[in-house]
């Protein structure tokens, strides 16, 4: 740790002392891969915050740049600003990897603006992603003479926040349209308790209602800050964008894409891809590994390309690998085996672990569609389907089918394509691993669509026979596991009608399944369709 952070930090050791709640800050930076699960667990076994925090600190003073920095940004996205502003002019000047992307970004001057402003730094490992900065840089220019909404919309760990932060790093920008400064507010999800509750150690006071708030809001933007920029990251609910609806300028992050609808005024929006490139996504696990990318293990590039490159998960994953260099083959099987709880989970971000990340994008989905979307493990890795598929699935008409999958889509939760008319629609596959993994007890769903004579009629009508054939070899190893002589009935049957199931008019499927032996399970059903047949006449 240089000189001058340390003397900084035994500086105003006693009110950090005093003040801070370690175990949010340690999330950050375990996430940030400067400290170490164990160091985590000795400080967390302190008996009172106080020690815990005498604890961190003496920690700290032992450990590098980085995790002064990691610290310090922990503190801003805690939303302890007065403690952060203590620290922040004993930054560490790091020259920023190779990245400092021009001149303009890292001037003392945007810097202090930023500081001021809340906006936390750039995360320890950083890689640049030029072509979206400008996107939202482009936006935000049209915010120059009027106010009005830039919407920075995206999946779960996407990048959305740490793309929010770098855009306003850029000195023409804040001169020429922000002059008022760049404010930054972590919203999250407000049934969060933490965030609600009245901290009496915090000297921010939460507004006492909505209406409070957007009343002191107003006032504040009208007549401290007129022509400033406010930043709302992590948006889940439109009920608090609409305290901000005072004729302002905001910069929002949201998984959400359609939250700004709900307000008025210029509204602009840019979508922030789920994944980096391969050459981006082993940067940073060269970054943290401290090697070069050629030097990199072969398992590098499998990690990158097994999580698509997301963000979130190639800097966990390099997180943990900064702990445990030879670690490689270990992460990746996890990976794989969709160990994603035992993925360890960074905080700098508020979720334990990836998988809540995820669950919480469905969690807010309202009761009904959150069934729905479970449904959707039906779905098949890289396979893209209509709207019409699912209108058999879910019993439900076309148009509320459509509007469900609008809804998922607009919450990053379902990607659409819509080049193809009717659109078509998919998961991203850490969605789908998730949504497999969670439902894993609610495999029964899975044998009774497939073990089912109905199912097997709808789907060989829609989809075709030979994808239902596929179904059952996909998913045999699961489906084996609840019977696997009812399985190869089925798959038997469709093998031998496969011809007549492609025939249109489509024929009388229980006709066909007569004919099967009389073992079979889809013998049964169809003896037993056909007997409602004859009673209902
Ligand atoms: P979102 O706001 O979309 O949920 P964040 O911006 O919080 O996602 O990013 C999630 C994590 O991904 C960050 O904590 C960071 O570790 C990593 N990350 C995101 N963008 C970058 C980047 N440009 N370079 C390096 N790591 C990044």
């Amino acid at each position: 740790l240089e000189e001058r952070a340390r003397s900084c930090l035994l500086r105003f050791r006693h009110r950090l002392e005093q003040d801070i709640k370690p175990p949010y800050l340690m999330d950050h930076m375990i996430s940030d891969g400067v400290l170490t699960g164990d160091e985590e667990e000795r400080i967390r076994t302190q008996s009172t915050r106080k020690d815990q925090a005498v604890a961190l600190l003496e920690l700290l003073l032992k450990k590098d740049n980085y995790a002064y920095i990691s610290f310090y940004n922990a503190l801003v996205r805690e939303a302890y600003d007065d403690l952060a502003n203590l620290l922040y002019d004993d930054l560490p000047k790091m020259s920023q990897n190779a990245h400092k992307s021009n001149s303009d970004s890292n001037t003392s001057y945007v810097q202090t603006v930023l500081s001021e402003g809340g906006v936390p730094q750039r995360p320890v490992v950083f890689v640049s992603r030029p072509e979206l900065v400008n996107r939202v840089r482009e936006k935000l220019y049209r915010l120059q003479k009027d106010p009005g909404w830039v919407t920075v919309f995206g999946m779960a760990g996407s990048g959305k926040s740490v793309l929010a932060a770098e855009a306003v790093r850029h000195q023409g920008l804040i001169e020429e349209c922000f002059p008022g400064g760049i404010h930054w507010l972590s919203i999250g999800q407000l049934d969060k308790p933490d965030l609600l509750s009245l901290d009496s150690q915090s000297l921010h006071r939460p507004p006492n209602s909505l209406d409070e708030a957007k009343e002191r809001m107003r006032f504040l933007m009208l007549r401290r800050y007129p022509r400033a920029l406010l930043i709302l990251d992590d948006i889940w609910d439109s009920t608090v964008l609409k305290v901000f609806d005072i004729h302002c300028r905001i910069l929002l992050t949201t998984r959400n894409r359609s939250l700004a609808d709900s307000v008025s005024g210029a509204k602009y929006e840019v979508e922030v891809e789920s994944g980096l490139d391969e050459k981006k996504g082993l940067e940073i696990l060269a970054l943290y590994t401290g090697t070069k990318p050629i030097a990199l293990p072969e398992e590098a590039r499998s990690i990158v390309r097994e999580c698509k490159g997301s963000p979130l998960v190639v800097s966990l994953i390099g997180a943990l690998l900064r702990e445990k260099p030879n670690r490689w083959g270990y992460y990746l099987r996890q990976l794989r085996q969709k160990q994603f709880k035992r993925i360890r989970k960074s905080s700098s971000y508020d979720y334990d672990a990836l998988d809540q990340a995820m669950a919480a994008s469905i969690e807010v989905l309202p009761d009904e569609h959150r069934e729905l979307y479970k449904d959707l493990t039906v779905l098949e890795k890289d396979i893209k389907i209509p709207a019409k598929v699912l209108s058999v699935l879910w019993d439900l008409e076309p148009e509320e089918v459509e509007d469900i999958l609008e809804e998922f889509v607009n919450k990053s939760l379902l990607f659409v394509d819509s080049h193809n008319k009717p659109y078509l629609y998919y998961l991203h596959d850490l969605q789908l691993d998730f949504l497999v993994e969670q439902n894993r007890t609610q495999l029964e769903e899975l044998y009774s669509l497939m073990f089912s004579l109905d199912w097997v009629s709808i789907k060989a009508k829609i989809m075709g026979p030979a994808h239902l054939i596929n179904d059952y070899v996909e998913y045999g190893y699961i489906l084996d596991k609840e019977n696997s002589d009812v399985r190869s009935q089925f798959q038997e049957f469709l093998s031998l009608n496969g011809h007549q199931l492609e025939q249109r008019p489509f024929p009388d499927v229980v006709q066909l399944a007569l004919s099967q032996p009389r073992t079979s399970e889809v013998y049964r059903q169809a003896l037993l369709q056909a007997q409602d047949r004859t009673s209902k006449g």
